[in-house]
């Protein structure tokens, strides 16, 4: 994967390895430093994560286009996650739409609704147009309970 203008430090392959290894994974900035101090391949010689530093590296990745950021108002904080391949370009904006399990935060991408969703989302764009307004970026989101989730 190429990271333009990120130095290539231990603390952001092993932030991008946790995210590529699990790519519904949906975290806090403090659940990726528990990961990346309690998860399966930490190990004692890893120095320990900094706060400040970590959070500084899911921002930049973020700016980049590499993470996705969303605000979580019952967390009050943002949740990170892995941007989908087909919007990494930045050419397009992303319209795939993501459903997020309120119980466990998992993220799923809604493949199969691209099509329908590509044509609301050019209708809104539309309609922004012919108020003067540019849109750019169209963010869906729907909220509920997924499958591991649902009792019974
Ligand atoms: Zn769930």
């Amino acid at each position: 994967m190429q990271v333009a203008g990120l130095r290539q430090t231990q603390a952001t392959r092993r932030v991008l390895a946790l995210f590529l290894e699990d790519p519904q994974w949906s975290p806090t900035h403090a659940e990726v430093k528990d990961r990346l101090e309690q998860g399966p391949g930490a190990t004692a010689a890893q120095a320990p994560v900094n706060r400040v530093t970590l959070y500084r590296l899911l921002e930049r990745l973020s700016e980049c286009g590499i993470l996705e950021r969303h605000a979580d108002a019952s967390a009050r904080s943002w949740r990170f996650t892995l941007r989908p391949a087909q919007d990494a370009d930045g050419t397009s904006p992303a319209l795939l739409p993501r459903f997020e399990c309120d119980a466990c935060h998992r993220q799923f991408r809604l493949n199969e609704a691209s099509e329908p969703t590509r044509d609301v989302a050019d209708q809104l764009l539309k309609s922004l147009e012919a108020l003067g307004h540019h849109g750019q970026r169209i963010d869906l989101a729907i909220h509920g309970t997924c499958a591991g989730c649902t009792p019974g």
